[in-house]
């Protein structure tokens, strides 16, 4: 059994001194009432990076010298519990260990036959939940607006552009490279995408594309880009700040363009959004999220990074942008 640990609390970018890799020599058996699970497919998810300091957030951070824990879709491979069969396969916050015993508490069965597995990760998981959510909590889409979303070729923005588009919006997404912003117009559906690594002017290229102005802006990435978005925003719109990955890494808090006055001129809101606040909404959601999945009116991509001893790799990648739509590690 391997198990990777956090060694240390990343001091800026994450290295990969920060974390251990244990193995150990033992045979796991489930006793009464639990059941081993064989990991088949880890999330690694830019939020994790919080939970490796110490400070104060949300979730509580992860304890030093203690496995790391991320969404897991996992096999059964022995039950000693009534409700669940070996063979079936479940998704929950599980440890990056490629086997654990676990008492069934909080998990969910999944079926791949209805999707492919790693989907719970990603459209039909946290990720779909927050884009459908967070769009249309706070977002409050109507037909016919603008929205504009940073992250836009990631797990989540690739899916709140699509959401978006079948709501009847007019869609621009900022993303790092040529290839993604192509990607957001000919597969995801955009109607327009902008670079931000190749933009020299990324607040006029805003104003270009969006020749109406802002109604949504949905935040994945806070910093420079949503500095260039606030001077782009109309009347009544409406910012969801999801994420902020672009700080994620500073040591110091970065200098930004004071927000309060564009909020002010245009009564603008803007609201801070954590997906497990809205709980009671999943079943919803995710019905939505499945049906449209099945009629063809929304897809997904990921990028699969194969093997157990990459899963930190690909928790640093995501800082370089080396996924397109859901990074996800296949054991
Ligand atoms: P993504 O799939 O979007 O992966 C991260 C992407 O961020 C990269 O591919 C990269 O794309 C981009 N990125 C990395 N560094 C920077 C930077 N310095 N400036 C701009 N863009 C950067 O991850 P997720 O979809 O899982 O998450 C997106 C955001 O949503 C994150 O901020 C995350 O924390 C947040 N989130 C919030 C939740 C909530 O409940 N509030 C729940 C889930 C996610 P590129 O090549 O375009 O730079």
């Amino acid at each position: 059994i391997q198990t990777i640990l956090l060694k240390n609390r990343p001091k800026g970018t994450p290295t990969p001194s920060d974390f251990e890799f244990v193995k150990e020599d033992i045979n796991l058996t489930p006793k009464e009432g639990e059941l081993l699970l064989d990991t088949v497919y880890v999330s690694v998810d830019p939020y994790l990076r919080s939970r490796m300091s110490d400070a104060k957030s949300y979730i509580p951070s992860f304890e030093l010298n203690k496995p790391i824990h991320s969404g897991v879709v996992a096999k059964v491979t022995a039950s000693k519990n009534d409700n669940f069969k070996e063979g079936e396969f479940v998704m929950g916050m599980l440890d990056w260990k490629t086997q654990q015993i676990s008492s069934g508490k909080e998990l969910m069965k999944v079926d791949g036959d209805k999707a492919p597995l790693s989907a719970y990760l990603g459209i039909l998981g946290m990720t779909g939940l927050t884009a459908y959510l967070g769009l249309t909590q706070i977002g409050k889409p109507v037909a016919g607006e603008t929205l504009i979303v940073s992250g836009a070729a990631g797990a989540v923005g690739s899916v709140v552009g699509q959401i978006a588009k079948n709501l009847g919006l007019n869609v621009i997404g900022i993303a790092g490279t040529d290839e993604k912003v192509a990607l957001l117009k000919s597969k995801f559906g955009f109607d327009a995408g902008i670079n931000y690594n190749t933009s020299t002017d990324i607040r006029a290229d805003i104003a270009k594309a969006a020749p109406n102005g802002i109604d949504i802006y949905f935040d994945n990435v806070g910093g420079p880009i949503s500095d260039a978005v606030l001077f782009n925003i109309n009347k009544f719109s409406r910012t969801i700040n999801c994420g902020a990955i672009s700080v994620y890494n500073e040591t110091e808090l970065p200098q930004s363009v004071s927000v309060q006055p564009f909020l002010v001129k245009n009564s603008s809101l803007m609201q801070g959004f954590i997906v497990s606040d809205y709980e009671k909404k999943f079943p919803e959601a995710m019905q939505q999220l499945a049906e449209w999945l099945a009629a063809g009116k929304l897809t997904y991509t990921e990028t699969v990074v194969e093997g157990f001893e990459n899963i930190p790799k690909a928790f640093m990648d995501l800082f370089e942008g080396k996924n397109t739509g859901k990074m996800i590690v296949k054991i």
